[in-house]
This record gives structure tokens, C-alpha cells and sequence, in this order.
């Protein structure tokens, strides 16, 4: 009885009242995201002028397909979308989780972030339609980027500094908007293609639409936190700022410089709990020219304030651009057999 204004008014109430219990003073997307009805900011598209063609993966609530939009904008006919569904037969937890993704994502603008085309919320099963990215996610791509055994690199160090720019960008955008992501990571940004002229972009925001769920103290056990890619004070204290989405960029640089290991090969979360907060960090890429690993140490200065802003990221990641040494160095130069013995 969606139809019925009195049962929608009861769920925006619901809804409304939720997010505010969900909300505590350590969490710093709080102004972001109180508007009285978020669902009102949100562009119901007609359901008859999308077309799903096939599935493209498992989401957290339902399958991801990749479609179609007819007639959207006046010079285009139809424009390939990715369609997250919820799922009929879901609870009013789901729908309620389901459509804060939404809000959080058409909160944003840029080229780096994922864009939201609108929603079918009127009826089930109800979908959130976004931009298509067809490169798949970014730890994917590279890892089958690393050089088989002809030595060929199939990507150059002006590569993945651009692809580095592009998160830093995406992540400066959230930075303008006080949104702190809590999971930066390379499996959390998805590419527009795997060939040239690629752009990366945040596209997952699951933890941070999962930080407003009633159901967040069930689904964030310890273990299903990012520790690996987490600074000392959020996993001893809980404490999130745009600082933490600092920290995990560094290791997001990490991740792309040695083409997409797991950080801290081998340590399990608590090892790593241990060994950050008593002073150490991950050991440099194998031969990393030193401008960009002093970016990494940066990142991952254990007194918050004075980790850099994405602003100045961006700035030395500019400067890796003009640097020879940067971008003459081999890229992903690694032991790989040492990497097959830490398969994850
Ligand atoms: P959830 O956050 O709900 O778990 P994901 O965002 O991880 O869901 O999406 C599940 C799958 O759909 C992933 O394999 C992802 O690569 C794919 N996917 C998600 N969004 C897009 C998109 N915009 N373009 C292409 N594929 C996408």
C-alpha cells in the first residue's frame, strides 16, 4: 500500500526517526544527511523507459544488471545505466538501507564519483539507477595488469598516477561535502574502461550507507570492518573524519604502486591492529620512487591533524607528473613469486 499517503508519511517518519538514532556525535556526516525527507530528493525515473540486459554481480541487497535508459536527455537516445535492485521480498530495513545509498550518491557531482541517474521507488522491485562503469573494479584491473612472465608491463608509472589522481579527486569532491567514506579502497572505485583514456571513480558506498543503519551494530563486527585500510584512532576509537578517508587513500596508493596486493601480506587484522598502532606501517613498493612513498608516509602520520588534505595530495601527486624518476621507475616491480604465497 505504497499508494497510501498516510502508510508513506508513517515511513518518512520511520525513516526520519531512525536516521537520527543512528546518528551519534562521533559521526561527522550527520549535517550531510539530515534532510526532513531524503527520499523527496530523488528523481523517480518511469520504470517503462529502462531495460535490463544482463546481470553484472551480487549487491549487498539484490543483483546489479546493466540496462538501458530511453530518452533521457535531448541528444541521446539511450544510455547504458547500471540498475542496483532491491528485492520484493525485502524488509522495511532493507528499504529503508536501500534507498540512504541512493540519497548518499546523487549528493554528489563529479567526474570521480560514481553518478545516481535516479530511482524507480514507486514500485517493487525498486532500483537505483546509476552511471555504467564497464572496467570492472580497480583491484581487479590491477592485478591483471601485473606483467606475466614475458616482463611486459601492460601499464606505465603515468598510468597509474593518473588513476591515483582520479580517486584523489573523487575523494577531495567528498572532502568539499564534509562526507567522510570509510572505505577508500582499490576494490571500492570502478573504471569507465579497462583501455586507454580510463577514469576511475568512488562507486561503492556501502559502509557509509551502513554507518546510518539501525542494523549497523549486527553487520560491522570487527570483522567485517577495513581494518587493513583503517588509522589507529577509528579502529581503537571509533573516531571517523576526513583524515581516516586520508589514511586509506595512502594505503589505496599502496595497493596501486604494487598492483594490487593485499597490505600487510600474511598479518591478520589483529596482527595489524598491533603492529599500526605501536608505530608500523607497510613497507614500501618495491623500488617506489621516493616522491611518491614519502606521499604514502604522509597518509599515514598517526596524529591525524597533520596528514595532508586531498588538496595537497593532489598537489604531490601533480608534481609525481613532472618527475622523471617517477615516471621512468618500473612499474610493479615486485616479487612475485613471494606474491603467490600470499594469495587472497
Ligand atoms: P553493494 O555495495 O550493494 O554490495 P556493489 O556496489 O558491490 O553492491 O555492486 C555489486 C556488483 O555490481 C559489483 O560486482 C560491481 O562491480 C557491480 N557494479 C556496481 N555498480 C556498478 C556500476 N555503476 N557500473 C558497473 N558495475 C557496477
Amino acid at each position: 500500500d505504497e499508494n497510501n499517503p498516510a502508510s508513506s508519511a508513517v515511513q518518512a517518519a520511520n525513516f526520519d526517526m531512525q536516521l537520527r538514532c543512528a546518528v551519534t556525535e562521533l559521526n561527522p556526516n550527520y549535517d550531510f544527511i539530515t534532510a526532513k525527507y531524503p527520499e523527496q530528493q530523488l528523481r523517480e525515473i518511469p520504470r517503462n523507459k529502462l531495460k535490463l540486459i544482463r546481470l553484472l554481480g551480487q549487491g549487498a541487497f539484490g543483483e546489479v544488471y546493466e540496462g538501458t535508459l530511453k530518452n533521457m536527455c535531448a541528444n541521446v537516445s539511450e544510455l547504458s545505466v547500471a540498475v542496483k535492485t532491491l528485492p520484493a521480498l525485502s524488509t522495511q530495513q532493507a528499504e529503508t538501507d536501500f534507498m540512504m545509498e541512493a540519497v548518499i550518491i546523487s549528493k554528489f557531482m563529479h567526474k570521480n564519483v560514481v553518478k545516481c541517474l535516479g530511482v524507480c521507488f514507486e514500485e517493487h522491485p525498486r532500483y537505483i539507477i546509476l552511471e555504467l562503469l564497464e572496467g570492472g573494479d580497480l583491484k581487479t584491473f590491477l592485478r591483471d595488469s601485473r606483467p606475466k612472465t614475458d616482463q611486459h608491463y601492460f601499464l606505465s608509472m603515468k598510468e597509474l598516477v593518473h588513476l591515483s589522481l582520479d580517486v584523489a579527486n573523487g575523494c577531495r569532491h567528498l572532502e568539499e561535502k564534509h562526507f567522510v567514506h570509510r572505505d577508500i579502497a582499490a576494490r571500492n572505485c570502478l573504471l569507465t574502461t579497462r583501455g586507454e583514456g580510463r577514469i576511475a571513480k568512488i562507486a561503492d558506498f556501502g559502509m557509509s550507507r551502513d554507518i546510518y543503519s539501525a542494523d549497523y551494530y549486527r553487520k560491522s563486527g570487527k570483522t567485517m570492518l577495513p581494518i587493513k585500510w583503517m588509522p589507529p584512532e577509528a579502529f581503537l576509537d571509533g573516531v571517523f573524519t576526513t583524515k581516516t578517508d586520508v589514511w586509506s587513500f595512502g594505503v589505496l596508493l599502496w595497493e596501486m604502486f604494487t598492483l594490487g596486493y593485499m597490505p600487510y601480506p600474511g598479518q591478520t587484522n589483529s596482527d595489524v591492529m598491533q603492529f599500526v598502532s605501536s608505530g608500523g606501517r607497510l613497507d614500501p613498493p618495491e623500488k617506489c620512487p621516493a616522491r611518491l612513498n614519502k606521499i604514502m608516509i604522509l597518509c599515514w602520520n598517526s596524529i591525524a591533524d597533520i596528514r595532508p588534505t586531498f588538496s595537497e595530495i593532489i598537489e604531490l601527486l601533480d608534481m609525481c607528473l613532472q618527475d622523471d624518476e617517477v615516471l621512468n621507475a618500473p612499474v610493479g616491480l615486485c616479487h612475485f613469486a613471494m606474491a603467490e604465497s600470499f594469495k587472497d
